[in-house]
């Protein structure tokens, strides 16, 4: 018979679920991961890992009626032919848009650490200190001498590629070997360091094994052979995810269950005993539902699913949804503008090549309003740029024979991207909410989902445009092409927010541990618990802050204060 009694219940496998599990049944809890999706086993479910586009039926490409019935997740660069089983299709997963928002989703054992890109930057204080320093959203509860720890504690598990640069606008980790940048990034980086003070552009930090130490070896990793085809799984476990790393280390405790195709509905609140006990299923495939319960609930569904799940836990008590008697569930959600990128031209050079397709970018730390505000918008943003020749292959349009073989085989000139990353302000009007007449084949309302930009947001992107010209020019570059995607909010796939974190019930919904302050055995550890969004990309923050709601919520269990 199977157990419906665990120590510990945790929603979602994917980045944040995988550490929950993983912490949860370290530190001896017997631990139930639920998750929507179908089971995705490390290596056996990765079917093109290794496939060349001449193995796929449409050579990597994806067939019209699928962009025509997917408008939304075909705007994701990463959804092609060979990562397409790793993303939710619009068509079977609807929800209402009352402002265009585009939601990338992957639902399955390891959630979206399949299909993420892998870029992992710390916090930095000034970041944590933004809001309570602006006077937006809420005050942070906590400050980055509480999460440098954990950040150190994930860093050393996942193993994170990066540079010492003893900056404190974008602290330093536990890194292992950088990528290198090529000679015409080099060039760039040299000339705009040496002309700002206030700048730096560094080699981009991420979750590849470009060293990898005994722990990664232990976890059944190799290291990275820049193939750049993460997306599809790796055949090394050389970059993070749930399947290579996390899920299979909690699964050597012997503490772990992991019950794939099970769509959590709502936690359970009892009446009686003033608490949560456990969480509502339905069973994706037969539709059956089921109950199962813990001393310990861990909310890990990503940001909009989580604020789905709690928004659906109605109860006598908690009418609105659990533990919002506040009524802000659902509200301050911020995201990620990425809507600007510049592309320019690079003269010389020429005679030089480079190796392999190195899996992260050239960045620089936000250098706005760092210490004190000083711009007429609000926060910053990161600056991101790579350089590369024009591909093999591109060199000739037309032609045949010798000359024609000969032109392809010579990369074209050398080219510069830019783009930014910039954070965006938690409003009350972005939210979402629960649709009052629509649900989807599990009986779950539909979320309705209302985020949009704003001036600060317009503001911002200008300055970037002003600015990345101006640094392109100082680095040498020519024909300097702004664009503006003027793409939906969600395509940054950075969402966070609803289910805050602060001090006082009135205005967060969790105190500084994610522990919901009116529902104290219930915590929330992935995009949906952040009170700002910061210039970085977030999931490595999602990991630290769960690392640390574990060993909270463990002490608490042993000292009797949850139950
Ligand atoms: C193309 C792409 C590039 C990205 N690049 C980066 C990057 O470079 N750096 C970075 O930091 N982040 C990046 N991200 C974002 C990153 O993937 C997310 O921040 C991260 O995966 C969030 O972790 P999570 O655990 O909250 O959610 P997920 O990894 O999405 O996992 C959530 C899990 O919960 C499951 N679930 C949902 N609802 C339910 C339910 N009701 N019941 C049971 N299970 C449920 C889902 O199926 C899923 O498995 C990228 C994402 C994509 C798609």
């Amino acid at each position: 018979m199977e157990s419906n009694e665990y120590d510990a219940i945790v929603v979602g496998s994917g980045i944040s679920g995988g550490w929950a599990a993983k912490e949860l049944c370290e530190k001896g809890l017997k631990t139930l991961v639920l998750e929507r999706g179908r089971d995705v086993q490390h290596l056996k479910d990765y079917p093109t890992m290794t496939a060349s586009p001449w193995e796929m039926p449409h050579h990597n490409q994806i067939p019209k009626a699928d962009k025509l019935q997917n408008p939304v997740v075909n705007r994701c660069y990463a959804y092609k032919e060979d990562t397409a089983h790793f993303f939710v299709k619009d068509s079977e997963h609807p929800y209402v848009q009352e402002k265009p928002f585009d939601w990338v989703r992957g639902y399955q054992l390891g959630g979206k650490s399949l299909i993420w890109a892998r870029q992992t930057q710390r916090w930095s204080k000034y970041d944590f200190e933004g809001p309570g320093r602006d006077g937006f959203a809420v005050d942070w509860p906590i400050q980055y001498e509480d999460v440098a720890p954990w950040y150190s504690h994930v860093e050393r598990f996942v193993g994170i590629s990066g540079s010492y640069e003893g900056l404190d606008t974008l602290p330093d980790g536990e890194f292992l070997k950088a990528w290198e940048m090529n000679c015409v990034e080099n060039e760039l980086k040299d000339r705009v360091n040496a002309h700002y003070k206030d700048r730096k552009f560094i080699i981009g930090r991420c979750a590849h094994l470009t060293s990898p130490k005994d722990e990664h070896l232990a976890q059944g990793r190799g290291q990275c052979m820049a193939r750049n085809q993460c997306y599809r799984g790796c055949p090394f476990g050389a970059y993070f995810s749930s399947n290579s790393s996390t899920l299979p280390c909690a699964a050597k405790t012997g503490n772990l269950t992991v019950r794939p195709d099970s769509v959590v509905h709502s936690v359970i609140w009892d009446e009686e005993k003033g608490k949560a006990t456990g969480v509502r299923v339905i069973d994706r495939i037969t539709k059956e539902e089921r109950e199962f319960f813990a001393k310990v609930i861990f909310l890990n569904a990503a940001a909009l699913n989580t604020n789905l799940i709690l928004l659906n836990s109605k109860s006598r008590r908690f009418p609105n949804g659990l533990g919002n008697d506040s009524g802000i569930l659902g509200k301050y959600i911020a995201f990620h503008n990425y809507r600007g990128t510049i592309a320019a031209n690079y003269e010389g050079f020429e005679d030089k090549y480079y190796f392999g397709r190195r899996p992260t970018a050239i960045m620089m730390p936000n250098f706005r309003n760092v210490k004190k505000q000083e711009m007429e918008f609000l926060r910053g943003y990161m600056t991101f740029y790579s350089a590369g020749r024009a591909g093999f292959g591109h060199a000739a349009t037309d032609g045949f024979g010798a000359d024609f073989k000969a032109a392809n085989s010579e990369p074209g000139p050398w080219g510069v991207y830019m783009m930014i990353q910039a954070e965006t302000i938690p409003k009350l009007s972005n939210q979402v909410s629960l649709s009052p007449d629509q649900t989807d084949p599990w009986g779950v309302p539909l979320l309705q989902i209302d985020v949009s930009y704003d001036d600060n947001d317009e503001k911002i992107l200008q300055d970037f445009f002003e600015q990345g010209e101006e640094m392109l020019k100082v680095g040498g570059c020519t024909n300097i092409r702004k664009s503006d995607s003027k793409q939906a909010p969600g395509l940054d796939i950075h969402e966070m927010g609803g289910v805050r974190m602060g001090r006082d019930p009135e205005t967060s919904l969790l105190n500084g541990f994610n522990q919901m302050h009116l529902a104290p055995n219930v915590f929330v550890t992935d995009g949906a618990c952040m009170t700002s969004t910061g210039t970085q990309n977030p999931s490595i923050t999602y990991m630290a802050l769960t690392a640390r709601a574990v060993d909270y919520a463990v002490k608490e269990l042993k000292k009797g204060t949850i139950s």
